[in-house]
């Protein structure tokens, strides 16, 4: 379901509601920019993505780690920043994280649950929107998402 949406106003709300998730691991979830910005999209299916990216940076997160959160517009493009200070990903994982069932360190992955589907899913909801996804991170260091969609002017 497509409508012209303020991407801000849904991520504000999500912001708010994950403030309350963090807060079981002591970590801080800073709002970095927050432009006004509109996108042709669905809005249940943007909450599930972003929702997907912020359950990884907290789930990924050291305790008393943080999350920075921005959301900003260049020429005609909107683009939403997500950057955590957690157990990052090596290098060999990375080009792997967005396939379906992948996880890193099975291990580590079985003691905090999940099945390796969101960022899958996240990048379908991406595409669908004609959208673009990229990380960059640094093992034990911190991952950083960034989301570009087409904005509506
Ligand atoms: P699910 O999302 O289905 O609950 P999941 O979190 O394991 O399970 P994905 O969200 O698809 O699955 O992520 C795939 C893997 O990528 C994760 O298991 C984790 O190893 C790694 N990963 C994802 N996000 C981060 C992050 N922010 N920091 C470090 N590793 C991450
Ligand atoms: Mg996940």
């Amino acid at each position: 379901h497509f409508e012209i949406l303020s991407l801000d106003t849904l991520v504000m709300e999500l912001y708010e509601d994950s403030e309350h998730l963090a807060k079981n691991k002591n970590i801080t979830i800073l709002l970095n920019k927050m432009n006004e910005v509109k996108i042709k999209g669905d809005k249940v299916k943007l909450r599930q993505l972003f929702l997907n990216l912020i359950d990884n940076a907290i789930k990924y997160n050291n305790e008393f780690g943080k999350v920075e959160i921005s959301l900003y517009k260049e020429n005609k493009t909107a683009i939403f920043t997500i950057s955590d200070t957690g157990i990052g990903i090596p290098k060999e994982s990375i080009n792997k994280i967005f396939e379906r069932f992948y996880r890193v360190d099975k291990a580590r992955s079985r003691e905090l649950g999940g099945s390796g589907l969101g960022l899958a899913i996240a990048k379908w909801i991406v595409e669908l929107h004609k959208g673009t996804i990229e990380v960059s991170s640094e093992l034990g260091k911190g991952t950083t998402f960034v989301i570009k969609f087409p904005a509506v002017e």
